[in-house]
């Protein structure tokens, strides 16, 4: 371990106690909806009923407002709130604030994110940027051993030097505030309520379990909360988090300042600047209430691009989304003008080798040139001149261009030259969530909410049931080239700079979709593909996301999942020399669809991370 401090081992005596008060998480094995049975009538059992899970459709078409997401609880509160006459924003932080109880691994209290609202009304998109920040201790060095060398990834993500000051209770607060039309406890209570009757685990969230058992056991309150019993909880179990349900009175009764002022705000720092552990040694952390009172969420103004007569609004720095999908769009109408030949015309393997060529051009310009600084070029970046000088001598519609791209210069005076330097590939990450909602009146929302990566920290909060984030794991801890300016080093209540790409798709002023996926970086492509799924390709909003996924991010490899790289499409693409990776996965998008006859599309996955939640008011 490197010269930083870290954490003694948690004592025997209280680990015995911690299982203790583990017993008092109820599972309830094989209650299925409808035949759960009632949690009173087993010991322990707080609350009522464990609430049935409600049907999940990935397509649906209607009126009365729509909302997209991961999960059937969510969905339905959402809906809910849609059904009572709350608006778009509204129905977003209900939405979201279950998806904290349900996917509390991708989400939730500890963690941050970016939400984008649409007024139809006013016709003002509105960024919310609730995105996590880093301690005021932080500097260029803090993710580094006493000789400028990066400190191991692994060691630092389960620790509490990855944790920021969350975003997310002020985010729901502000969206409700001033963007939404009900009082922020009533948008809480169904997430609170669930917490508290206990909801059905579905293969998802078992398998997540699982696959993060080992380092949830690093913490024994983590063990205590997520692996009750000290077992992975199985599909059809009912799952209560008593701890959560608390963070969500707390919330429901003193809003943000809960977390900023109160109890819960407290215990945030205490866990991480010295989490327990059962003996393995973690960084501490840094965070400090001055941190968290500190926290504010930022209103900067959305990054837009026109694509084919639509106006595509994303989410500004400290997210490269928003900057990375314009010039990936603005590439691919470059690509139209130099080959003649549209997007929407070419054949299927043309179209993935575009769009590759696109994303990892966009990827070296976005980890040059973006991160959470003064003077990042973003009006150059989204500009068509930039793109038509990027386009012009790398893009070539039968060979791949040599990975890496070097990154261009978004100088404003373009010609078909300047290619300035090099910058290595970004990880992916799978953790995250996002969610899409419109209303009756045309508001659309569109939230990517997260902690990192699939379970963040993997540090619960005693008492209160949450993951603290991994989030500052997204700055680079060493610049990723040497010699190159990296805008994305860590620094005083920095925030890491983020590929969350909450989209928001106009016409004339006019919302008619929305759309967002999680996924790390790979989050651009995914948002990218369905964007152009539906738009060039045609596509219903379901196929558009259901669509096979590339990744090229200007690594040495591309990712594509098996529907590509087992196929024809895989062989016509290597022919072209690009270099696939199988990956099983990429992605979990959901969107909307505002249709010319007044009805509304919802659209999530079919089958990836075991497939979404579309619903609508009134069903047609
Ligand atoms: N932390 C990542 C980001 O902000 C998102 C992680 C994920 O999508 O899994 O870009």
């Amino acid at each position: 371990m490197a010269a930083r401090r870290t954490t003694a081992p948690t004592s025997p005596a209280r680990r015995r106690r911690a299982t203790a008060v583990g017993a008092a998480v109820v599972l309830v094995a094989g209650a299925l909806a409808g035949a759960a049975p009632a949690a009173a009538e087993r010991p322990g059992g707080r609350g009522g009923d464990p609430v049935p899970a409600p049907p999940a459709a990935p397509g649906a078409v209607g009126t009365g407002g729509a909302v997209a997401t991961v999960d059937p609880y969510a969905t339905q509160a959402g809906l809910d709130v849609l059904a009572a006459g709350g608006n778009a924003a509204d129905a977003a932080v209900a939405a979201a604030a279950v998806l904290g109880v349900v996917e509390p691994y991708s989400a939730g209290i500890g963690g941050g994110g970016f939400f984008l609202h649409h007024d139809a009304e006013t016709g003002v998109t509105t960024a919310l940027d609730g995105r996590e920040t880093a301690p005021a201790t932080y500097d260029e060095t803090t993710f580094t051993d006493g000789e400028g060398r990066a400190l191991p990834f692994a060691d630092v993500v389960g620790s509490g030097l990855s944790v920021g000051a969350p975003g997310t209770p002020a985010t729901w607060e502000k969206a409700a505030d001033e963007l939404g039309t009900m009082p922020l406890a009533d948008l809480l209570r169904p997430a609170r309520d669930l917490a508290r009757r206990g909801f059905v685990v579905d293969p998802t969230f078992s398998a997540q379990t699982a696959a993060n058992a080992e380092r949830f056991r690093v913490f024994p309150e983590t063990a205590k909360v997520y692996l009750p019993g000290g077992e992975v909880p199985q599909a059809g179990d009912v799952f209560r988090n008593p701890g959560m349900a608390r963070a969500y009175d707390e919330l429901m009764r003193d809003g943000a300042a809960a977390l900023s002022d109160g109890r819960m705000g407290a215990a945030v720092v205490r866990t991480a600047r010295n989490p327990r552990t059962t003996g393995k040694e973690v960084y501490r952390g840094e965070l400090t209430r001055a941190d968290l009172q500190a926290y504010e969420v930022r209103t900067p103004e959305p990054v837009r691009s026109d694509y084919r007569g639509l106006e595509v609004v994303g989410m500004p720095v400290p997210s490269s989304g928003g900057i990375a999908i314009a010039e990936t769009l603005n590439l691919l109408e470059a690509y139209d003008g130099l080959t003649g030949e549209a997007l929407p015309d070419v054949a299927e393997d043309a179209y993935l080798h575009r769009f590759a060529e696109a994303s990892a051009t966009a990827f070296a310009d976005r980890n040059r040139w973006v991160g959470d600084v003064e003077g990042v070029p973003t009006a150059e970046l989204v500009s068509q001149g930039f793109a038509d000088e990027r386009a012009c001598g790398l893009f070539d519609a039968d060979v791949a261009a040599p990975r890496p791209i070097p990154f261009g210069s978004p100088d404003g005076d373009y010609a078909c030259d300047a290619d300035a330097g090099s910058t290595a590939l970004t990880r992916d990450d799978h953790g995250t969530t996002h969610l899409t909602v419109a209303d009756a009146s045309g508001d659309v929302v569109s939230y990517t909410l997260t902690i990192e990566q699939t379970g963040g920290s993997g540090i619960t909060v005693p008492g209160y049931g949450f993951l603290l984030n991994n989030e500052l794991t997204d700055f680079n801890f060493v610049p990723v080239t040497a010699g190159v300016p990296d805008p994305n080093l860590p620094g005083p209540g920095k925030r890491p700079r983020s590929s969350m790409a909450p989209t928001v798709v106009l016409q004339d002023g006019v919302a008619v979709g929305g759309l967002g996926s999680p996924g790390g970086a790979t989050i651009i492509t995914t948002v990218g593909q369905v964007l152009t799924g539906y738009v060039d390709r045609d596509l219903p909003v379901v196929d558009a996301i259901a669509a096979p996924r590339i990744s090229s991010r200007n690594g040495a490899t591309t990712q594509a999942e098996p529907a590509i790289t087992d196929g024809p499409l895989g062989a016509a693409l290597t022919a072209r020399g690009h270099r696939l990776a199988t990956s099983a996965e990429i992605g979990a998008a959901t969107a909307v669809r505002l249709l010319p006859d007044g009805r509304v599309e919802a659209g999530a996955e079919t089958t990836r991370r075991g497939g979404g939640a579309a619903g609508v008011v009134d069903p047609s």
